[in-house]
């Protein structure tokens, strides 16, 4: 999953606000969320889990925002 994933479900519209059920307009905020784990002879695995991003739906009446590192459950397939 990345920041790519995001920009291709918004610009294709399978972005679906949660609220109004309309195409979500933009994202904003987009960070990777990094494990660091670290092992008993100081080697450091890093690990990257996800993204997080914030959403917004921008549609008229609508003011749906949301934070979230789950926003795989807003894409349609
Ligand atoms: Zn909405």
């Amino acid at each position: 999953m990345s920041i790519q994933v995001i920009k291709d479900a918004i610009a294709n519209k399978k972005m679906t606000c949660p609220q109004c059920k309309k195409p979500v307009q933009k994202y904003d905020k987009y960070a990777e969320t990094i494990d660091a784990v670290r092992d008993g002879l100081g080697y450091t695995d890093i690990d990257s889990r996800g993204s997080r991003v914030t959403l917004t739906c921008g549609n008229a009446g609508c003011d749906w925002t949301e934070r979230t590192e789950f926003w795989s459950q807003y894409i349609d397939d």
